[in-house]
């Protein structure tokens, strides 16, 4: 049994992603972005998962921050 870093339920290795040390129901939660915060939604461009600190809002819609950059919708390119 291992823990799960983000729920903290403990899961056999079976459902537990080892690549970010999360299980599987996490891990299809988790933000695409940085894997380690719980997504909020979708990016209206890519499709990922993104939390709140890796996107962006404009309008109703929601970019991740590589969309974003890309969309020229953040000039500066923000610490990890
Ligand atoms: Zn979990
Ligand atoms: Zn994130
Ligand atoms: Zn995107």
């Amino acid at each position: 049994m291992i823990r799960c870093r983000v729920c903290g339920r403990h899961v056999c290795s079976d459902d537990f992603d080892h690549s970010i040390n999360a299980c599987k129901a996490c891990s299809a939660t988790l933000c695409q972005v940085c894997r380690e915060r719980l997504a909020i939604g979708h990016c209206a461009k890519c499709g990922r998962l993104v939390c709140r600190r890796d996107s962006v809002r404009v309008g109703l819609s929601r970019y991740c921050i590589d969309c974003a950059r890309e969309l020229g919708l953040v000039s500066e390119v923000k610490n990890k």
